[in-house]
């Protein structure tokens, strides 16, 4: 049996189909920007990046100000697969060829320090995210084991990481429950989260901590002015600050060229079933991703559900989300032939050439950071503390990502879709085979 179609649109035109995370939550209302204000630093975004970056700021006594657009987690944040993830986006043999092994070790301690500092910031505010312990890796074709092996074995030794293991056939048809893929690794020293209360509880610590935080303010215009400070303005008001930080990701259009020359949206979609009754399927209780360029990435939600994500999209149209998300799940999972989706939606996961960080900073005073390219749960958390860390004069850490070197698109932001699009089919068809 086919899923019904789930195309609906939520409240917001950013975000297709309801998500299953929108079910788990009461949302605070949040104004609309409408009045007149002057604070020290501007957040234009509110996903982890610029909520963090308040949360941090605030605490400083700096004043902050927080425009969302939409609602707060609309866009990637409150939306995505939830794991959480270790090291950056590229494994270290892709990273060190690159930027040597100082550079992707000190980028490795800085992930972890991340994830620590993710799981503290959960602990200490006591905010309840649904958050289970355990990630696994597999490879989806025979060809891809000895990479994992050779990730296995370069995170244990050069990179002293205690919790990675090689999984044989035997324990990965175990532990996912499908014997469809042939071996890979087992995280313990990450898990998963419901993205979206993770959104919503650092959106109420940066408002309880004393940031001025603002949802359906969408940014039209952004000004420097002849005195030092910037003039966003919205449809209602306007806010002036010394200090700017774009935290739109894959969703600000024309606020920075050089956000929108370096980063782009890749539409991906997920699917939640009914509960299921499947003991065998994650039985763990462990986040799964394969070795597909075009990633699957699926887990159990806490009360039973899977929740599937795979299919990509680099133009607008969304078409059937959840028909496609049915025929991928089951492929993995035969014994759900026939299983139906209570929930299907999309986002925009905002990639970069490299698939790593792109932040820039400019001589007066506005800092763009985004591009986390489907690693950001726990990166752009931190990335907003960094840029906090950097407003109060440490630079160096933030520099780490700064000095990455992200080539622009090539083709501009007319060209680089088709572009992209015609090298991404070309991986997908690559994964088949
Ligand atoms: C389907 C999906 C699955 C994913 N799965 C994972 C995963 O499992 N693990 C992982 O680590 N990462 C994952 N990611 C990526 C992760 O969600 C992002 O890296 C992260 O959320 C980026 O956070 P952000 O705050 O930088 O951007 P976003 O959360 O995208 O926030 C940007 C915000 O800026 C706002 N905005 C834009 N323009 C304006 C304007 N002019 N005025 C005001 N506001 C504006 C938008 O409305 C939006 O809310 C996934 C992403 C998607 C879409």
């Amino acid at each position: 049996m086919d899923a019904t179609p789930l195309t609906a649109t939520s409240t917001s035109p950013i975000a297709p189909g309801r998500s299953y995370y929108e079910d788990t939550v009461e949302r605070p209302a949040y104004p609309a920007l409408g009045e007149s204000l002057d604070v020290d630093v501007l957040i234009v975004g509110g996903g982890f990046t610029g909520l963090s970056a308040a949360l941090h700021l605030a605490r400083t006594g700096a004043s902050v100000a927080v425009l969302e657009a939409y609602r707060f987690g609309d866009g990637a944040s409150g939306r995505n697969g939830g794991q959480i993830g270790t090291g950056q986006r590229l494994w270290p043999d892709e990273l060190e060829p690159e930027i040597g092994f100082d550079n992707s070790l000190a980028l490795f301690k800085l992930a972890e320090e991340a994830k620590a500092s993710l799981f503290e910031f959960i602990e200490t505010n006591r905010l309840d995210v649904d958050l289970r312990r355990g990630q696994l890796a597999v490879a989806h074709k025979t060809r891809y084991l000895k990479d994992f092996e050779a990730q296995v074995e370069a995170l244990t030794t050069r990179y002293a990481y205690p919790h990675a293991s090689f999984m044989d056939r035997a324990e990965t048809e175990r532990s996912l429950g499908t014997s469809r893929f042939f071996g890979g690794m087992r995280d313990t020293g990450t898990g998963h989260l419901n993205p979206l209360k993770l959104v919503l509880g650092t959106a109420s610590v940066a408002a309880a901590s004393g940031a001025r935080l603002f949802e359906m303010s969408p940014v039209t215009t952004l000004h420097h002015r002849g005195d030092g400070r910037h003039v966003a303005r919205t449809e209602r008001g306007e806010i002036r600050a010394a200090n700017v930080l774009l935290a739109t990701n894959a969703y600000g259009h024309d606020l920075s060229p050089a956000l929108d020359a370096h980063v782009m949206p890749v539409g991906s979609f997920i699917g939640a079933t009914e509960p299921l009754d499947d003991d065998t399927i994650l039985p763990g209780g462990e986040a799964c991703h394969d070795s597909r360029f075009v990633v699957r990435y699926f887990r159990k939600s806490r009360d039973g559900r899977l929740l599937f994500g795979g299919r990509e999209a680099y133009t607008s149209a969304t078409g059937d989300i959840g028909k496609h998300i049915v025929k991928q799940i089951v492929e993995v999972y035969p014994q759900l032939k026939g299983v139906a989706l209570t929930h299907a939606w999309g986002g925009h996961v905002a990639i970069t050439m490299k698939r790593m960080p792109f932040v820039t900073s400019s001589e007066d005073g506005v800092t763009a950071i985004g591009g986390f390219s489907g690693h950001g749960v726990m990166l752009a958390n931190f990335a907003g503390r960094l840029y906090a860390e950097r407003l109060c004069g440490n630079r160096d850490r933030l520099k780490l990502f700064e000095d990455l070197d992200i080539p622009p698109f090539p083709g501009g932001t007319r060209l680089r879709g088709p572009l992209t699009m015609l090298a991404m089919t070309w991986f997908a068809f690559r994964d088949r085979f």
